[in-house]
């Protein structure tokens, strides 16, 4: 079924292990477009993102202390929103009917004649396994497997679950919210008859940026847990399949920036492209947008008379199409772009440049011009940027008018972001006007993390703010800058191989 979340409707929907990537296409929607979502605490980070700027967000994961809202009063804000006519989504970490009461709540709905849907998410037993490379089902090795509750104390009488059965289970155990009685439940299933030497895995924050695990046997899994202050939420997974984790793993290669933070400095729109790109390498991305893109009223004049018309930004790219009424407005010059995401940008709008260096700096556009006759030209720019390029071109003869297209402005700087920014591993320059805005806007200090520049113009505003960069782009594009970090990450992770995970 797809389409909105429907009035007097309720939709128990998995929010998947945490990872915002593995939120199902259908959570997403119903996210998109519910009138009310009741969500718990373990939910991807950003999923609320999505939601309507309208809808009505409740945390029931947790009141005041930390402690949960009670299963009756969430049941009993799940029938009054319904009953009132809403779109009710009732969002829940991983799958809503694996550990989650979703059953519960259905029931609840049934009762009272409400409606529902039931949404699966891929529930933290599978994925965080999958994350640490451990297959819970594989081919002569465990044709089975059990999702357990590790919740509750073993040594208890009255117990649930009949421990001497599941130690001789034929397949992996996979235990949810087992941490605190990890020592007992290793006790009870070698008690059982397991062999103290299976194999044991836990995973802390499967999916999620601060993902970590140790492995080791029945035997040791306890101690070493305990040791490695590993928390909740985990599990742990007993079986052979668990020492797969050694030639399976695969995260580290796939998301080399996991357990980094960046804090991304570029004017909003394009942090976002800069962010996803670090997101999808594994890194907690910290949005520090210090600056902002302010259009000015610059009207374009008759390009007719110009032979040359220069672009020397994506954002400059992105302005000057917005003043374009007609595309044969711009049919007479010649078009250069500085740098290949100003090329970029200008694809973007139907213009194919005629003239792009490959780096993106004035003094390199300047070379790449030296052979292309130039009667007059219009340079279109932010408002403060600098004179090279005119300045370049006059001194060839030409006829330069330079046209202020866009300023940037300084955004304020939450006391929260300023935190985060300066609390990062790296914090990302993308120019020279944004490590100006950044360094006031962190009070003049930008000390801690390690400072990556996109190139030299950058690097040497940083300079003059009395900062030395650690890493220089030695491509400078955004790309050329996330090689850079790699690279620098690399070689520091190489240097302090740190926990497993
Ligand atoms: N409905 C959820 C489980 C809720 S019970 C699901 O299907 O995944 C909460 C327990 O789930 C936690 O105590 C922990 O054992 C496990 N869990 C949830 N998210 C996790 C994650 N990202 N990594 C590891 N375990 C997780």
């Amino acid at each position: 079924m797809t389409g909105a979340a429907r009035p007097g409707w309720v939709h128990l929907v998995g929010a998947g292990p945490g990872d915002p990537g593995l939120l199902t296409v259908r959570a997403v929607e119903l996210l998109a477009s519910a009138d009310v979502v009741l969500h718990d605490r373990l939910i991807p980070p950003g999923a609320l993102a999505g939601a309507r700027p309208d809808a009505e967000l409740v945390d029931v994961g947790k009141i005041g202390g930390g402690n949960q809202v009670p299963q009756e009063v969430t049941e009993r804000l799940i029938v009054e929103h319904a009953q009132a006519g809403r779109s009710v989504v009732r969002l829940k970490g991983g799958d809503p009917f694996v550990f989650g009461r979703g059953g519960e709540e259905a029931l609840t709905c049934r009762e009272h004649g409400i409606p529902f849907e039931v949404v699966p998410g891929i529930t933290a037993g599978v994925a965080a396994s999958a994350y640490a490379g451990i297959p819970v089902t594989h081919r002569g090795m465990a044709a089975a497997v059990a999702f357990v509750t590790g919740h509750e104390d073993p040594a208890k009488p009255g117990s649930q679950i009949d421990w001497p059965a599941l130690a001789a289970f034929p397949g992996t155990l996979v235990f949810y919210m087992g941490v605190r009685q990890l020592e007992r439940i290793a006790e009870r299933l070698v008690a059982g008859g397991r062999a103290a030497a299976t194999p044991a895995a836990i995973v802390e924050r499967g999916t999620l940026a601060g993902q970590r695990q140790v492995e080791g046997t029945l035997e040791t899994i306890a101690a070493q847990a305990a040791h490695a202050g590993i928390r909740a939420p985990a599990i742990t997974i007993v079986g052979d399949v668990a020492r797969l984790t050694h030639s399976l793993g695969w995260l580290r290669d796939a998301r080399p920036l996991l357990g980094t933070s960046v804090a991304v400095t570029r004017a909003r729109a394009q942090a976002s492209a800069l962010a996803a790109r670090l997101r999808a390498l594994g890194a907690h991305v910290v949005e520090a947008p210090a600056i902002r893109i302010e259009p000015l009223d610059a009207p374009l004049p008759d390009m007719r008379g110009f032979d040359l018309l220069c672009v020397t930004s994506p954002n400059g790219a992105e302005q000057l199409l917005r003043r374009v009424r007609d595309a044969r407005a711009l049919a007479g010059p010649r078009i250069a772009a500085l740098g290949p995401g100003t090329a970029r940008a200008l694809r973007a709008g139907g213009i194919e440049p005629d003239v792009v260096p490959e780096r993106a700096i004035a003094e390199a556009l300047v070379e790449a011009l030296r052979e292309v006759p130039v009667g007059r030209a219009l340079v279109t720019r932010a408002q403060e940027a600098r004179d090279v390029l005119p300045d370049a071109l006059r001194a060839r003869g030409a006829q330069v008018e330079v046209l202020a297209l866009y300023r940037t402005v300084r955004e304020p700087l939450a006391d929260a972001d300023r935190d985060a920014v300066l609390g990062a591993d790296y914090v990302t320059f993308t120019s020279a006007s944004s490590a100006r805005f950044l360094h006031e806007a962190t009070g003049g200090t930008l000390a801690g993390p390690r400072l990556v520049s996109i190139g030299p113009v950058t690097s040497a505003a940083l300079r003059e703010l009395g900062v030395e960069p650690d890493v220089e782009a030695a491509e400078h594009t955004p790309d050329g800058l996330l090689a850079a970090l790699l690279d620098d990450a690399a070689s520091r992770s190489r240097a302090d191989p740190g926990p497993s995970g």
